[in-house]
């Protein structure tokens, strides 16, 4: 899907500025062994070496000695899910995760993204971090689905015609069934959970659930389960806005 993105023909020279570049000690932890390779999802998929962290660490490099940052470049970044598979995976014991930060936020800055890339991505940070918002959206998607329309756009020969994005987002889009209430505060036991939460098996079954996410700590809204380092997000994080 990325392979296949039109390019916007950005092209900046030098790659990165002063303002926090990927620190050169950091790449030069890297020795090249490949053993992040077979724990990277975006490598197993496209089975191409700059879409695995040491492709992406080699590109920094290039970035920071003498190559311009341009789509290719940006492209292959952008990929990376921000998993972290890579970080412990990694017997050199390299901070992917702080490399491909400080370079996240040099391409926001330094790069120029084609106005339907950037909609594209201003419409994900603006509807899937908020619960309220993504609310709002199922109850047109859920008519979407009743009526059959998925089906009929595709005979009609429309859905062929959106971007690639739109038709990923729309063939993984679940299947919306009636909306579920659940309560402010539930009971481990109700909900199939024995033991205490303070033992140590059923607190990381209640963290991975999200119960004990909702009863303990403060709640910034658009922040769960995303990473800080996607562009913007550490933003939003130390001033939340109400959804
Ligand atoms: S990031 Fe780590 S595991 Fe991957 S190639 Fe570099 S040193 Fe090897
Ligand atoms: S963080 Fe990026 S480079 Fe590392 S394993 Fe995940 S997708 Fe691959």
């Amino acid at each position: 899907m990325g392979h296949d993105r039109p390019e916007s023909g950005s092209y900046t020279f030098p790659a990165f500025d002063d303002h926090h570049p990927p620190e050169k000690d950091l790449i030069d932890d890297c020795v090249h062994c490949g053993f992040c390779l077979p724990t990277c999802p975006t490598y197993v998929l496209f089975g191409e070496e700059m879409d695995s962290p040491r492709g992406r660490i080699y590109l920094m490099n290039k970035g920071l000695t003498e190559e311009p940052m341009n789509d290719t470049m940006v492209r292959h970044w952008d990929l990376c899910l921000g998993c972290m598979a890579c970080v412990t995976a990694c017997p050199s014991g390299v901070q992917y995760d702080k490399l491909i930060e400080a370079t996240r936020a040099q391409v926001e800055r330094r790069y120029e993204r084609r106005a339907d890339d950037k909609a594209f991505r201003e419409m994900i940070f603006q509807l899937f971090p908020y619960r309220k918002r993504l609310r709002l959206a199922a109850g047109p998607l859920r008519l979407y689905q009743r009526f059959g329309l998925d089906k009929k756009l595709k005979k009609a020969g429309i859905m062929s015609r959106l971007p690639a994005r739109m038709r990923a987002m729309e063939a993984l889009m679940p299947k919306l069934g009636k909306e579920e209430k659940i309560p402010e505060h539930t009971s481990p036991r109700a909900r199939g959970v024995s033991g205490s939460a303070s033992s140590p098996a059923v607190s990381s079954s209640l963290l991975l659930s999200g119960q004990l996410r909702d009863r303990t700590g403060p709640r910034r809204r658009g922040l769960r389960g995303r990473s800080t380092q996607e562009p913007g997000l550490l933003r939003r994080a130390l001033h939340p806005r109400r959804a």
